[in-house]
């Protein structure tokens, strides 16, 4: 964002009426002395002692049911990396005003002043309590996979690195979709990932467990391919190592099917696309920039599918799409965590979804006439009101049947209503 009235903008809309993005609103009446009297001391004992009788009954007396942890120590900030804890507020202040708007939930944002995993960890853990879950945002791989892994093991509530999870999610769904319309299949295509951190390793697992076959991936990261014969790799990226002969992307993209883009800008040219198989696949979803300019994709071939991590082009793989859903699912059922099963749901419910007409709302809300399943929409838009009466009842389903919910959902039809209120 160099345009200097777009970066004002962005300023004054962060500082003005009041600095931030969300505020904490009293849900009782407070007006009089006995509202005040319950809400605080001595009535408030009461909850207290209910819930030092058993601990479930937080649940019952306060917000720990529908409340997330949006937790950073600012070390992978957007595209811009290591800006710090306070640098990231704001996008957790972002992430929290999402939460609510989607699938209202509340958010306390927490910015976490260290970058050692041990560190990160306790303090995660020390205030789990007040939290119905934990998204985890914006930490630099690879300490993020260790940090997410132990969390999950050791606590009891829903804990999902959403910048691992989302994309893999969202682009799952997309993927699915495209080699639809391509008249591919998804366990004979030969895919090429740019990008090896956290979100790629993420989205290349999350792919094989939809079906792709590991040895038809060829992973790159800053040094070029990924193949076994090289030194150092991390556990993450010795997973996809390829011992094929392949050493530059320009090789792997010859005849390629997919190309799936979680690196940095500019880094597919036309010739490469233009050497990809037929139909090709191209999710280049580097943010801000691209690893090819949209128009110039599609300039170079008009059989290509493609899907960006913008806005202003169709086919955004945005996690605004997946973590307002699959974390109201879980919490509804009251879900332990936030497993396979559950995210699998959720990729079939948004890939199901981009397949079933439009409402005219959401045609209006994007200013487009018709939009229908093809190489243009792939995936739902995120002013899909469709999204929360669909996407979560399916992870509570998918949680319900892998046996991780502990309040499960009986009167389905009541469930669904009551989301849409
Ligand atoms: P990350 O953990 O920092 O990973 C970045 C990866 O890109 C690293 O593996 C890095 O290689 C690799 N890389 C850098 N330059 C490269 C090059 N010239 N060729 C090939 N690989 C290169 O970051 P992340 O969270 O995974 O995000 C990666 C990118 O995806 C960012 O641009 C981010 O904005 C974007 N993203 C988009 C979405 C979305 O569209 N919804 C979601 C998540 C992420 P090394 O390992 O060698 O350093
Ligand atoms: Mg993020």
């Amino acid at each position: 964002m160099s345009n200097p009235r777009k970066r004002r903008e962005a300023l004054v809309y962060h500082a003005k009426p009041t600095p931030g993005k969300i505020q904490v609103v009293p849900s009782k009446k407070y007006a009089s002395q006995r509202d005040l009297s319950l809400a605080y001391s001595p009535g408030v004992a009461e909850p207290c002692l209910e819930i030092a009788k058993d601990v479930n009954n937080v649940y019952k007396y306060t917000t720990k049911g529908n409340l997330v942890a949006v937790i950073s120590n600012g070390t992978a900030v957007l595209g811009l990396g290591n800006i710090g804890p306070e640098a990231s507020k704001p996008v957790m202040e972002g992430k929290g005003l999402l939460f609510k708007i989607f699938a209202d939930i509340d958010v306390f944002d927490i910015e976490v002043d260290t970058e050692d995993i041990e560190a990160f960890i306790q303090t995660v853990k020390n205030i789990a309590p007040t939290f119905g879950g934990i998204n985890l945002e914006d930490i630099k791989a690879p300490e993020a996979f260790e940090i997410e892994r132990r969390l999950k093991e050791e606590l009891d509530i829903p804990v999902m690195h959403d910048d691992q999870h989302g994309t893999a999610i969202i682009s799952a769904a997309a993927l699915i979709n495209a080699l639809e319309l391509a008249e591919k299949k998804i366990d004979e295509v030969s895919i090429v990932i740019s990008g090896a951190g956290a979100a790629a390793i993420s989205c290349s697992r999350l792919y094989q467990a939809c079906g792709a076959k590991r040895e038809n991936m060829v992973m790159l990261d800053s040094k070029g391919v990924i193949r076994n014969d090289r030194e150092h790799l991390t556990p993450q990226k010795a997973e996809f190592a390829t011992d094929k002969d392949v050493n530059t992307l320009e090789e792997a993209m010859k005849n390629a099917d997919v190309f799936i883009g979680l690196s940095t800008a500019d880094l597919v040219s036309p010739d490469m696309l233009l050497s990809m198989a037929n139909n090709p696949i191209v999710f280049a979803m580097a943010n801000p920039d691209p690893e090819i300019d949209y128009d110039l994709a599609i300039k170079t071939r008009d059989d290509i599918i493609m899907a960006t991590g913008r806005s202003d082009h169709p086919n955004q793989v945005n996690n605004v799409l997946g973590f307002p859903f699959i974390f109201r699912g879980a919490l509804d059922v009251r879900a332990t965590k936030i497993n396979e099963a559950m995210k699998m749901a959720a990729v079939s419910a948004l890939a199901k979804l981009a397949k079933e007409p439009v409402p005219e709302q959401v045609n209006i809300a994007y200013g487009e006439t018709k939009l229908t399943f093809g190489r243009d929409y792939i995936i739902p838009k995120p002013f899909d009101p469709r999204l929360i009466s669909q996407v979560p009842p399916a992870v509570a389903k998918a949680a319900m049947d892998s046996g991780v919910a502990q309040e499960p959902i009986d009167d389905w039809e009541r469930y669904e209503n009551q989301l849409m209120e």
